[in-house]
This record gives C-alpha cells, sequence and structure tokens, in this order.
C-alpha cells in the first residue's frame, strides 16, 4: 500500500469533494458514500439523525484532514468522489436518449411536499415521499426536470404521545447550515428574490435549492424581513394553519413556482401539477400569456396545451375547496390580470359554472387547465373517471380524459444496508446500475442464485435489526410502557416471531386498529407459543384529526393494557427513518383502506425487494401486483357499498387470512427449520414486484405518456 502522506492540494480536493457529496442527495441512495459519512462520526451519525452535512460541520477541518491521511479511508473517500462526479457528468442517460427535448426546456414538477430523507422532513406523508421518489428517478434516468416546492422551517410536526395516550405535536426549526440546501443565487450572485400579490399585500420569497443527484428542486420561502410576520411565516409549516394559510401558501407555490423558473431563465416544456395544490401555476401562465397580448380563451387553451395533472385521492378532504369569501380576500388579484369578474374566477373552480353554492375546488381548476390528467393506479383512475365525468358534459365515463400511471418508489433510496450489500456481494461494484431491471430481480427466482437457507438468513438478519431499532426507539418513547408491566427491553419483542407491521399516516380511511375488531381470536392467536406472532404499529393523525388521534389512542391503550401487551408496539413519530425500518424488518405489511379509497398505496411497494411479504386489501397498487403467489390479498376485486358491512366484512376476512393462510405458512418448517413455501412467496414477491412498482418504471411512463410533447 502507498503510504505517502498526501498533499495540501490532494487533502484540499478531497475535502471540497466531500463538501460537495454532502450537499447532494445522491449520498443517500449511495451506500459507499453513507459509509464514509457514518465512519467519520458514528455517534453523530446517529445523533445527528443521518446527517452528511452536519457531520461535516461536527469534524473540524483539522480532523478531517488528519483522517484522510489514512491511506485507506482516503482511497474510499476518492472512489465516493469519483463515483459522483461520473454520476453527474454521465451524458449517455435514458432521459438523453430518449426526452431530449427536455434538457432545454425541462419539466416543471409543482408539488406542495416532497419527503427525501429524515433530515429534510418537509413531507407529510406518502404524497410528499412519492414526489421525491418522481424526482431521485428523474435524476438518475437523466432527465431534464426541476422540482419546485416550498421551505418550511419547521417542516412537518415531530408526534408525542403524552400520558393520555393522545397524539401531541411540537415543532423544531430547521437550520439552513445544517441541510443539503443552498440558496439560489441570481447572476450576479446575489439571493435571487420574487414577490406575489396575495390578499393586499406585496410578499417577498427567496428560494433555496435542494440537489437531488442531477436535479434542482427549489423551495420558496417567504422568511424575508421585507414581510410583516405573518407573511413571514406562511412557509413555516407543511399544511400549517386554516385553509386561510392552505390558499396563501398555494399562491405561493403556483404564482411564485413560476415566477422564479422566469427568473432563473427556465422556459419548462411541462408545468406537472402534482396534486392540486398547485394548479394556481395555470392562472400564472394564463396571466403571463394575456401580459403578452393573447385574449383569455386564447391563453387558456395555451396554458392547457402546457400542463398535466395528477391527481391522487378520491378521499373528499384530500381536495381543497375555498369559499368565495376566502377567494375574494385572498385571491383577488387574479381577477384583475385576467380581467374577469369574482364570478367567472369563481367558476373556474366550479364543477357548475354560475352556481353560486358551490366553492373552488383546486381539483376542477387543474382539470380545465391541463390536456391531460391521471390517477395514480388503475382503479384510481376509473375511479376518477366516474367522479369527474360532471365536467365533461356529453362525454361517457370511459371518455373522460383521465388516465392513469401506476406509483413506485426509487428503489435504491428504500434498500437499506444488509440488502445493498448482499447484492454488492453477489454481483461486485456494479450491482445497482441494473437494480432497476426486472432480470436483476427475476435471478431472485433462481436457488442456484441464492439458496433459501441464504434468504431465511437475510431475513432474520433485517428483522432482527426492526427489533432492536424498535427496542431502543421504545427505550427512549419510555412512557410506553407502564412500571408494573416492566419488561427488560433486551427482551421485548421475539425475534423468531411472524412481525406484522402497519405504519402510514392515520387517516381513518386506512382503518389502523381493523384487525384488532376481532379482538378475542387476535389474542388468542399471539398467546400461541408454538407459532408466536407480533405487532408493530406507527403512524401520525393530521393535527386536527381527532377521529385519527383516537385510533392512535386505542392501539397505544391495547399495547399496554390488554392482553397483546409485549405483542403489540406503537413506534411514536413515524417518519422516513422509522418507515426504512419497518418495510425493511417485518415479515407481513398489512393494508387495509376502506377499498377504493387507497388511491395507490407506496409503502408495501418498498417492502418487497426486501422479502416482506404484503397482505392487503385489493385496492390501489396491490390490485395490480398480487397475482396469487406473491403475497396475500384480503378479499377480493369488490367491496360492499355500505361502510359498516365492509368494515365488519374486511375485518373477518382479514383474519381469515392471517390464521388459515400467513400464520399456517409461515411455520410450516421443513426439518431444517426452513418454511420453503414462505420462501417461495418471498422470491415470488420480490422478482415480480420491485422492479414493476419503482419510480424508474413510473418516470418513464410519465415521459412515455405526458412528457413527450
Ligand atoms: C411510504 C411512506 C408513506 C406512504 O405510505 P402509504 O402506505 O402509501 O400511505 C407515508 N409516510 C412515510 C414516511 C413513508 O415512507
Amino acid at each position: 500500500m502507498n503510504l505517502k502522506p498526501l498533499t495540501a492540494a490532494e487533502l484540499s480536493e478531497l475535502t471540497a469533494g466531500l463538501n460537495r457529496v454532502a450537499r447532494n442527495l445522491w449520498w443517500t441512495w449511495t451506500q459507499e458514500a453513507q459509509d464514509v459519512f457514518q465512519e467519520l462520526s458514528p455517534r453523530g451519525w446517529r445523533n445527528l439523525y443521518h446527517n452528511a452535512v452536519a457531520i461535516l460541520h461536527e469534524v473540524s477541518d483539522y480532523e478531517l484532514r488528519v483522517r484522510l491521511q489514512d491511506p485507506e479511508f482516503a482511497a474510499r473517500v476518492k472512489q465516493v468522489i469519483a463515483k459522483f462526479d461520473a454520476y453527474m457528468g454521465e451524458k449517455d442517460t435514458w432521459g438523453n436518449q430518449n426526452m431530449g427535448h427536455l434538457t432545454k426546456n425541462p419539466v416543471a414538477y409543482f408539488s406542495a411536499e416532497f419527503g427525501f430523507h429524515e433530515t429534510l422532513p418537509i413531507a407529510a406523508g406518502g404524497l410528499g415521499m412519492l414526489a421525491g421518489d418522481h424526482a431521485k428517478s428523474a435524476s438518475d434516468l437523466g432527465l431534464g426536470f426541476v422540482g419546485i416546492s416550498l421551505f418550511y422551517r419547521e417542516g412537518y410536526f415531530m408526534q408525542a404521545i403524552n400520558q393520555d395516550n393522545w397524539q401531541t405535536e411540537f415543532y423544531t426549526l430547521l437550520k439552513p447550515e445544517n441541510l443539503p440546501i443552498e440558496p439560489v443565487l441570481d447572476a450576479k450572485g446575489e439571493p435571487v428574490q420574487g414577490s406575489v400579490k396575495i390578499a393586499t399585500n406585496q410578499v417577498y420569497f427567496r428560494a433555496w435549492r435542494v440537489n437531488v443527484g442531477r436535479i434542482p428542486v427549489y423551495l420558496l420561502d417567504t422568511n424575508l424581513p421585507e414581510n410583516e410576520d405573518h407573511y413571514r411565516d406562511l412557509t413555516l409549516r407543511v399544511y400549517g394553519g386554516d385553509t386561510s394559510t392552505r390558499i396563501m401558501q398555494e399562491i405561493l407555490l403556483g404564482v411564485g413556482g413560476v415566477r422564479l423558473m422566469r427568473m432563473l431563465g427556465l422556459s419548462p416544456s411541462v408545468f406537472h401539477m402534482n396534486e392540486g395544490h398547485a394548479a394556481f401555476l395555470g392562472l400564472e401562465l394564463v396571466r403571463e400569456k394575456m401580459a403578452a397580448g393573447q385574449a383569455l380563451e386564447q391563453a387558456k387553451e395555451a396554458t392547457k396545451q402546457e400542463c398535466i395533472f395528477t391527481t391522487h385521492t378520491p378521499v373528499e378532504a384530500g381536495h381543497d375547496r375555498f369559499s368565495s369569501d376566502l377567494m375574494s380576500f385572498a385571491a383577488h388579484k387574479f381577477e384583475k390580470q385576467l380581467n374577469i369578474s369574482h364570478d367567472e374566477l369563481m367558476d373556474l373552480g366550479r364543477v357548475n359554472p354560475g352556481d353560486q353554492s358551490e366553492t373552488f375546488c383546486m381539483t376542477v381548476l387543474a382539470l380545465r387547465l391541463s390536456r391531460a390528467a391521471n390517477g395514480v393506479s388503475e382503479l384510481h383512475g376509473a375511479i376518477s373517471r366516474e367522479m369527474w365525468q360532471c365536467l365533461y358534459p356529453g362525454k361517457s365515463v370511459d371518455e373522460v380524459p383521465i388516465g392513469h400511471v401506476t406509483n413506485g418508489v426509487h428503489l435504491l433510496g428504500w434498500m437499506k444496508g444488509p440488502l445493498r450489500s448482499f447484492w454488492k456481494g453477489r454481483l461486485g461494484e456494479s450491482w445497482s446500475d441494473k437494480v432497476n431491471e426486472s432480470s436483476f430481480w427475476e435471478k431472485m427466482l433462481d436457488e442456484d442464485f441464492i439458496s433459501d437457507e441464504e434468504i431465511w438468513a437475510l431475513r432474520y438478519r433485517l428483522r432482527r435489526e426492526l427489533l432492536e431499532f424498535t427496542r431502543r426507539r421504545l427505550l427512549l418513547q419510555g412512557h410506553s410502557l407502564t412500571a408494573g408491566d416492566y419488561i427488560a427491553f433486551d427482551h421485548l419483542l421475539n425475534p423468531d416471531a411472524l412481525t406484522i407491521g402497519f405504519a402510514r399516516r392515520f387517516a381513518t380511511y386506512k382503518r389502523a386498529p381493523l384487525v384488532f375488531q376481532q379482538f378475542e381470536k387476535v389474542v388468542e392467536l399471539v398467546k400461541d407459543k408454538e407459532r408466536p406472532i407480533q405487532f408493530i404499529f406507527a403512524g401520525k393523525a393530521h393535527p386536527r384529526d381527532d377521529e385519527g388521534k383516537k385510533f392512535i389512542q386505542h392501539i397505544i391503550h391495547l399495547s399496554k393494557f390488554s392482553e397483546l401487551q409485549g405483542n403489540l408496539v406503537f413506534i411514536e413519530n413515524y417518519d422516513v427513518h422509522v418507515a426504512r425500518q419497518m418495510v425493511s424488518g417485518c415479515d407481513i405489511w398489512l393494508n387495509n383502506p376502506r377499498r377504493p379509497l387507497e388511491a395507490s398505496g407506496t409503502s408495501g411497494q418498498k417492502t418487497s425487494p426486501h422479502g416482506c411479504l404484503n397482505m392487503s386489501i385489493l385496492d390501489g397498487w396491490w390490485r395490480e401486483g398480487y397475482d396469487g403467489t406473491n403475497g396475500f390479498a384480503i378479499g377480493d376485486d369488490s367491496h360492499p357499498d355500505s361502510v359498516e358491512e365492509q368494515d365488519r366484512v374486511d375485518s373477518e376476512n382479514l383474519f381469515n387470512v392471517l390464521t388459515e393462510e400467513v400464520v399456517p405458512c409461515f411455520f410450516n418448517r421443513d426439518q431444517g427449520g426452513i418454511p420453503r413455501q414462505w420462501i417461495q412467496k418471498i422470491r415470488r414477491s420480490m422478482a415480480t414486484l420491485s422492479a414493476e412498482y419503482s419510480t424508474w418504471r413510473m418516470v418513464q411512463d410519465y415521459a412515455n405518456k405526458y412528457y413527450k410533447s
């Protein structure tokens, strides 16, 4: 080995390179890069919650330079930097080959939330995670693409459970200097500043840039001394405040986002509205065209040609509606800009123009101002066509111009360390180049490639990591156990047990406590010492959703005071990190929404690469993914009309699948203790679901269907 000390120039190159890597989220889906930051400060890694930028603040420049004199470490750092630079400079991408027109005129993807990583908690749930994964795959594909959102300096709330087992919310301030974001500068090197008229005020904003591999995501921020306090706080929290805050955030996102594009000299060829929150962007595009001399109808038609819209939910409350009063207070500026009356503005968001009783619906506006729209699974596409047929008089349901692109996940970002090491061990350094191809995952069907014993060993490793993570978290939560029932944390939960996970937002339609409706029967199952099972739950309810909070309270109560105590736990403060542990470590991923309200669902898609099997209602993506061999279905491809009937039937079906299929299959072991049938299902699940439900496939679908021209 070459033990020659590094020169000052080499040292500077490496430290600069590491700083570059830390400020690009590429490192979050690249194991070697993570390893370097973790090794710099293992304790900081945990305490700073896996924050590469903060680690580089924690470790002094002097220490870094000294550590880099370790030739082995320096060699790895050099390799990471080289890999990063190669990724950034790659020309031979899918996007360049197939979507070259987007290089000059990119897709501008507007989303009220983006979920990238636990250190930048500016997403509330699946919608944001999807946007983040969309951006990561757009980068991997080399697509001309920019994202637009808001910089919420207190992010989404953190969850704590009080003595009454009631969810409480608290917030911490995100510090830009400790985040992988940088101020957006103009040509003169000054921070860009724009403004938007909201209510009677001129509201100023600046912008931050998040580097997501090759693509930028811009976050607008009104926290400027030029603004009144009230407006400085407009970007304080994700979906914070009341409907008045909401409409103002949406004006900022839509109008401010388009203005930022112009300040940066960008002419996007497609404006993609991710959910109705972004739909005001259409009105800004119309304004621009009218300012350039077009008449209203012509400007609307031209705007429509530029916009596409993705709707994400059939749940009524998921569609923003603003009253006439609120519109005239907050959004009256549009009337003057488009030279229309208040009623004409309202009509743009009404199903029935002229109906004074109708509020302004952002989904209606989005559908009116886009050339194409889509739902996020086949069933959701169909449901959306029914829901919005009213907007297309004279068209049959089938003719309503709403298609579908089924959601996916960014595989490399979700794959946990042991899984990455496994593939690297099998395929060598370049394993990750092929991870999005179905032929990669089909190797899992081959017993010569990997034996049942090896799969089982991997499953044990991932389950144990989850249990140890859970024990640590419960110890920190402390109060989740009563003193009388004290169980040593190191013995909490059973590494041999069938581990069933449920983690997602506690929106009531997701019916978190459904499995406990058959309470006595579940207790019986749990008491079976020969075939142990256990449940891990996590999730946040929206701060104003008391019904969701009651669900949490009920489950925590059961975990502490019922016969399920010790076999049921609730991990507080669900976020990306908790999600990653759970989707990899659980054996069964439980999903029991009230069909057809789960438009797609994505958490179950994160499980298949890890060999955790889905047990789900045939709603959203699972209705397409399930093939009879790769997991478990609760019920069939139908649902009763009445909600009460549905809850009853679904909870019975759930219990039947659990007792008749899942538990016997998991505990049916051969003489060597291997559950052959179960592992066969794992192979099928990995091979049939992983590539198909990736954002690599999804973003290509969007590109081919909607970004082409
Ligand atoms: C994947 C994910 C979600 C979405 O889960 P669904 O089951 O689709 O609702 C929500 N929150 C986090 C943190 C996630 O990682």
